[in-house]
């Protein structure tokens, strides 16, 4: 029988960001190890496990979903508690998306621990080849240099850039554990 104690760390992770941005097909592209799912919880508690090793370490990603709570504002602070990692999400074709990734910073810095590792993705890189891109990669750049999180571009659909994304959080979050 497996037990907790076979991983070394447990680093938590949430998910943030407006609706129907990419964060499920995100996670689902990161983690393919496990599956949880809490129909019973009024919250819907929702997250799915990667186990990997970092630095000789094993560390078991827990990634947490928001499983549609986002739409409501019903995001308790029972989801961010003990959260050591966040990826905040935007849609690059949806400029509103970008333009609300300051409220989820200031959600984030009100639930979680101040000391919270953000990495700030901006997911459907995809469509960019299509002329769908409405936020330049500039303007993400600099609000995430002003804001001191992590930064990058990824497609959950093409999978670019996503292990990337997650192990960037993932070795940020192991600096300071
Ligand atoms: P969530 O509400 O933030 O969890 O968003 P979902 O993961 O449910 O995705 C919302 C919609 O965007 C779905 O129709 C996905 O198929 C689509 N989608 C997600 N990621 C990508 C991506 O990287 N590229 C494209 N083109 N579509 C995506
Ligand atoms: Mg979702």
């Amino acid at each position: 029988e497996k037990e907790t104690g076979e991983v070394d760390y447990v680093f938590k992770i949430v998910v943030a960001g407006d609706s129907a941005v990419g964060k499920t097909q995100l996670l689902g592209r990161f983690a393919k190890d496990q599956f949880f799912f809490d129909s019973k919880s009024t919250i819907g508690v929702e997250f799915q496990t990667r186990t990997l090793t970092l630095h000789r370490k094993r560390v078991k990603a827990q990634i947490w979903d928001t499983a549609g709570q986002e739409r409501y504002r019903a995001v308790t602070s029972a989801y961010y508690r003990g959260a050591l990692g966040a990826m905040l999400v935007y849609d690059i074709t949806k400029r509103a998306t970008f333009e609300h990734v300051a409220r989820w910073v200031d959600e984030l810095r009100g639930h979680a621990d101040s000391s919270i590792v953000v990495m700030l993705v901006g997911n459907k890189a995809d469509l960019a080849a299509a002329g769908q891109r409405a936020v330049p990669t500039e303007d993400a750049v600099a609000f995430a240099e002003e804001q001191g999180l992590f930064f990058s571009e990824a497609s959950a659909l093409s999978g670019e850039n996503v292990d990337r994304a997650f192990l960037r959080l993932l070795e940020e979050i192991f600096a300071v554990v």
